[in-house]
């Protein structure tokens, strides 16, 4: 099969005006043509590969709506904790087989997804997308060897699926700095030290303030939670600055969220690791603490920038393209060129499936999206 459009991004950059992508059956590229060929089929729009969401927790489906906007990060994550609980394994099901559906219809091809339980076994079976499992271990304590057994648990249902159609992977994973000790970050990181990490960073000013001083808004949350932190010493150094020496530089590291990442973080931990993508949210972000990280510092101090889409219980839907939207509208500086390259390639690398999505090209099998109105409603459907 040939197609083609008026204007199509391969991942990296915008094709010459007139290539044609031959395609096989199965979806896989075969060639990209300089020159119309026969039956060549004509689309409207923008033809992009198909996008990858390297932030979600499908798991937290069912919580659309729950929690109101604007609350702020320790309102909120108090919320999802009394809240996700009060629903059926039925309900649960069905809003994570919805939110599936809602991700293959917004062109996104691979999911990076947050994982507490085994409740998303079953869906990554389904052949729909390629997944990276984050095994999530959280524990604020000296002796956290119950919680790590625990995500290793968790961890071993999802490393024991059998091998399907579509990519299955996964790792173990420390929350966030305010939620993880010390101990346990040690224990993640032995584990598999080279291990894709992925780790929620700075979402919140008072991550820092905890970490440099022992004060604020994490603070009061631990002690909510009848967390006894009297093992902890504040470093006097940001949250990143700290933890980043707790692990091994051998992880390729994803950075989520990196609201309140200053610049001298950005280029401390890039210093120090050799792989590190910077992960953003902006709609939860929006959704949270009504702030966005500073994009064009990013821009400058960081390369590799790639796209999430975080869950349903901070966001009102589970779109790639509604998420480049919104950074188009807070920085119209940033071009086209490169959101969409955010949001395939860079995903692609971040989630080490480079190798068959992410790009159009020779012998890969990215998916490929129609995306229609990019300037001003952009609408994305998945034509293969
Ligand atoms: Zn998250």
């Amino acid at each position: 099969m040939f197609i083609t459009a008026p204007k199509i991004h391969d991942g990296i950059s915008w094709l010459p005006e007139g290539s044609v992508i031959e395609i096989a059956d199965d979806g896989t590229i075969i060639a990209i043509h300089d020159t119309l060929q026969d039956g060549t089929i004509h689309y409207d729009g923008i033809l992009t590969p198909g996008f990858v969401n390297v932030h979600c927790h499908l798991e937290l489906s069912h919580m659309k709506g729950a929690i109101p906007e604007h609350t702020g990060l320790v309102p909120f994550l108090q919320q999802v904790m009394q809240k996700r609980f009060g629903f059926t394994d039925e309900q649960k099901a069905a809003a994570r087989e919805q939110a599936i559906n809602e991700m293959y219809a917004n062109g996104i091809v691979a999911v990076g997804d947050i994982c507490n339980t085994t409740d998303v076994v079953d869906l990554r079976a389904s052949g729909k997308m390629h997944f990276h499992s984050f095994v999530e271990a959280i524990g604020f304590n000296e002796m956290p060897t119950k919680q790590y057994d625990y995500a290793v648990q968790v961890y071993n249902e999802y490393a024991k699926q059998p091998v399907s159609n579509t990519i299955l992977r996964q790792s173990n994973i420390p929350h966030a700095p305010y939620s993880v000790s010390h101990a346990l970050f040690k224990l993640i990181d032995a584990h598999n030290p080279d291990a894709l990490i992925s780790i929620h960073n700075q979402e919140s000013e008072a991550e820092d303030e905890f970490y440099i001083r022992k004060e604020g808004a994490i603070r009061t949350l631990l002690s909510s939670l009848g967390i006894d932190d009297s093992f902890f010493h504040p470093s006097g150094k940001s949250s990143l600055q700290t933890y980043m020496r707790w692990m091994s530089p051998t992880h390729p590291l994803i950075l989520v969220h990196n609201t309140y990442t200053p610049s001298a973080d950005a280029i401390a931990v890039q210093r120090l690791y050799e792989n590190v993508y910077w992960c953003l949210c902006p709609n939860a972000n929006l959704y949270i603490e009504n702030k966005l990280p500073d994009i064009n510092m990013l821009l400058l101090d960081a390369n590799n920038i790639c796209i999430g889409t975080d869950s349903l219980s901070s966001n009102h839907q589970l779109s790639v393209l509604a998420e480049l939207q919104t950074i188009k509208q807070h920085y119209y500086n940033i071009d086209w060129a490169t959101l969409l390259r955010w949001a395939t390639y860079n995903g692609a690398k971040a989630l080490q499936m480079q190798d068959t999505i992410g790009k159009i090209e020779e012998s890969k099998k990215p998916g490929i999206v129609q995306v229609t109105d990019l300037e001003t409603n952009p609408i994305a459907k998945r034509i293969i």
